[in-house]
């Protein structure tokens, strides 16, 4: 059976047709905008009419930001779209005639790598999403974790210094104020007023120090700059830390790691790497898990959700 995997991000609707194989034959996009919730509905429902039009559509599934409720139909809170307990997955039925489950994004990203990317071949794995926040998709022998409530797997938010910094979510010291592309781009730029004389490269391709981003780190990382490799290994130390700390409540065999971050390569996961094997619980004693880079890229939650959206209820 195909079925419609529709991703919903700030800016844009982006929804493919995937086949069960995960391959995706055709997507289409739609612009979007956060401050018209009513809007996203209507785009949604207008690029899988446009997708029926030759293909023969099973089930849709939709991957969004935010807590959805384990039924996998209702939106309980959305941090950049006004939907707080919002039947999303009702609305698009009804309009659609078809089944629809919703997803959170980073969990539709983090199956599609499970079932036909990076973690194909285990039963255990967690994905980690480093971007604006820290995204987390934890699989439990072949299981999605989805929690009681809906919020499992929100591992961006696990509290890993106490008194830390300040987080998104009201609280401090969560993961994802140490381990993402903001904190990347913000230590860096603090690093740059006091020492900017070890990045040079780094200044000659951003220009100035405010408008440094995360490419941008990246890019001067591999072309020698000395900061911008710091930069990066004490993101893939906060990464590793992490990990050591999930390994001994979930103990995946691999950590897939998504996100533009991972153009880094070794620069990022030699440091994670490192970090994780010196904290990891009972290391004598095991096999290590290993850290891998997603294959899936942008297309991983279109064919996670339409994958998910097939699985029997
Ligand atoms: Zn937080």
């Amino acid at each position: 059976m195909h079925a419609v995997g529709v991703d919903i991000g700030g800016t844009k609707i982006a929804a493919g047709v995937v086949d069960e194989d995960g391959e995706l034959l055709e997507s289409t996009i739609r612009p979007t905008s956060a401050q018209e919730p009513e809007l996203i509905e209507e785009a949604v429902a207008d690029a899988v009419a446009e997708l029926r039009q030759r293909y023969v559509i099973g089930a849709v599934g939709v991957a969004a930001a935010g807590f959805v409720d384990p039924g996998r139909c209702i939106v309980r809170f959305a941090p950049n779209i006004a939907w707080r307990e919002h039947p999303l997955g009702e609305i698009l039925a009804q309009r659609l005639g078809l089944p629809v489950v919703v997803e959170n994004d980073a969990n539709a990203a983090g199956w599609a790598e499970f079932r036909f990317g990076a973690a194909q071949e285990v039963a255990d794995m967690a994905m980690l999403t480093v971007g604006t926040g820290l995204g987390g998709a934890i699989v439990v022998d072949g299981q999605l974790l989805r929690g009681a409530a809906g919020a499992g797997g929100e591992v961006g938010h696990m509290r890993v210094v106490p008194n830390g910094r300040a987080c998104g979510c009201g609280h401090d010291g969560c993961w994802e104020t140490y381990a993402s592309g903001t904190a990347l781009v913000r230590e860096t730029k603090a690093a740059l007023t006091i020492e900017p004389e070890r990045a040079e490269r780094l200044l000659a391709i951003a220009g100035k120090a405010k408008k440094v981003t995360g490419p941008h780190v990246t890019q001067a990382a591999q072309e020698g700059d000395p900061l911008s490799i710091q930069m990066l290994a004490d993101l893939g130390r906060w990464l590793g830390a992490g990990m050591a700390a999930l390994s001994a409540v979930l103990d995946p065999a691999v950590y897939v790691i998504g996100g533009g971050v991972g153009a880094a390569g070794d620069l990022l996961l030699g440091p994670a790497r490192e970090e994780l094997d010196a904290q990891l619980f009972a290391r004598g004693h095991r096999e290590l898990p290993e850290i891998r880079l997603a294959t899936l890229g942008n297309d991983a939650g279109i064919v996670g959700a339409a994958d998910l959206a097939r699985l029997p209820r």
